[in-house]
C-alpha cells in the first residue's frame, strides 16, 4: 500500500491522518497515512529514510516547512513565493515541493460563499502563513490586499517580494478609517488567547472575518469580530482540510470531497 506521512515536531495532535484516511476511504484510494515525530535536527535524514522505504509523499508542518523548501529538487511557484513547503512528493528519483496552505484558505473562503473578487482584503500578520496565502489570494482578483503586522517592517519586506500594486503594508493602527470586505487573521495571536490590536472601525456589517486558528470555541479574534457586528465569522478548520485536499489531489490525482470531513472534524473538536 502507498505510504504517506506528516513530519513535524510536535506532531501528536495532528489531524492530518484522520483527514487523509477519510479522503482515502471516500475516493477508494488504497493508502496509509501516519504521523512521524522528527528530531529537530533530523528532517533531511527522515525524508531520505522514508524515500528509501518507498514512501510516496510527506506533509510538512512546524518547524520544518523552510527546510522542506531547501531539500526539494523542484518547487512550484506558490511554494517558492511562500518560502515554505508543506507538501513533498517523491517520484522518478526527485523531490517535488509545493505549498497548498494558500489554496486551502481560498477554497474555504469560496466554499463559505465569501467573495474575494474585487474585494478589499485585510490580511493580519506577516509570518509564514500570511506569506503563503498572498499569491493564491491575488489569483482570485481582489481589489486590494492590505497587510498589517505588529512589526511593520516585516509587512514591508513581504510586499517587496511580490511586486504587485494591489498590495500595501502598514501597522495595525494605520488601518483605522478604512473598511474591509474580508479580514483574515494570519497572526498566531489566537494561540495565546490574544487579539491583534486593530481598530474597531475596520469592521462593518458587510465584513467577513476569518481566523486561520481553530479550536473547540471561537477564537478571541472571531468573538471580537462578532461583537463588532461582522457579517460572518469563520475559523481555520476548513483551511486545514482544504490544504490537505489539495495535497491529496497532487499525490493521487483525485480531488476529495471536503464537506463531510470538515463536519466530522468540527464535531470532534467540540467534544474535546
Ligand atoms: P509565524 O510565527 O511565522 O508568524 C506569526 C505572526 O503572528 C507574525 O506576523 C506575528 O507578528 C504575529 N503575532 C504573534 N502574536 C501576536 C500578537 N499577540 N498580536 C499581534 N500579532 C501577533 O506563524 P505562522 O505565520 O506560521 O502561523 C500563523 C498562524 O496561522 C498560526 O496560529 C497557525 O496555527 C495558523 N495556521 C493555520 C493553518 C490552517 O490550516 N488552519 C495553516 C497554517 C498556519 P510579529 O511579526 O510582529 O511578531
Amino acid at each position: 500500500m502507498d505510504q504517506y506521512r506528516v513530519f513535524g515536531n510536535p506532531i501528536k495532535h495532528s489531524r492530518s491522518p484522520f483527514i487523509h484516511q477519510s479522503f482515502a476511504r471516500s475516493t477508494n484510494q488504497p493508502l496509509n497515512y501516519e504521523t512521524s515525530l522528527v528530531e529537530l535536527n533530523g528532517f533531511t535524514q527522515a525524508v531520505n529514510d522514508f524515500i528509501s522505504q518507498g514512501g510516496r509523499g510527506v506533509n510538512v508542518t512546524v518547524p520544518f516547512k523552510e527546510e522542506a523548501l531547501e531539500i526539494a529538487d523542484e518547487l512550484s511557484e506558490r511554494a517558492r513565493l511562500a518560502g515554505a513547503v508543506n507538501t513533498l512528493s517523491f517520484s522518478h528519483g526527485k523531490i517535488y515541493g509545493d505549498n497548498t496552505d494558500g489554496e486551502g484558505l481560498v477554497q474555504d473562503l469560496l466554499r463559505n460563499n465569501v467573495q474575494i473578487k474585487k474585494s478589499r482584503v485585510l490580511l493580519l500578520g506577516a509570518g509564514g502563513a500570511a506569506k503563503g496565502v498572498i499569491l493564491p489570494l491575488l489569483a482570485q482578483s481582489p481589489a486590494s490586499i492590505a497587510i498589517a503586522n505588529r512589526t511593520v517592517s516585516k509587512a514591508d519586506t513581504l510586499i517587496e517580494q511580490f511586486n504587485d500594486n494591489r498590495l500595501s503594508a502598514c501597522g495595525f493602527e494605520q488601518t483605522s478609517g478604512n473598511a474591509y470586505d474580508v479580514i483574515i487573521n494570519a497572526t498566531s495571536a489566537s494561540l495565546s488567547g490574544k487579539l491583534p490590536e486593530i481598530p474597531v472601525s475596520v469592521i462593518t456589517e458587510q465584513t467577513v472575518c476569518y481566523d486561520m486558528v481553530y479550536g473547540k470555541e471561537l477564537t478571541p479574534f472571531l468573538v471580537w469580530a462578532k461583537a463588532q457586528g461582522a457579517a460572518k465569522v469563520i475559523d481555520g478548520v476548513g483551511m486545514l482540510v482544504g490544504q490537505a485536499a489539495e495535497s491529496f489531489t497532487i499525490w493521487r490525482g483525485i480531488k476529495p470531497e471536503v464537506n463531510a470531513v470538515i463536519k466530522q472534524l468540527k464535531a470532534s473538536l467540540a467534544q474535546e
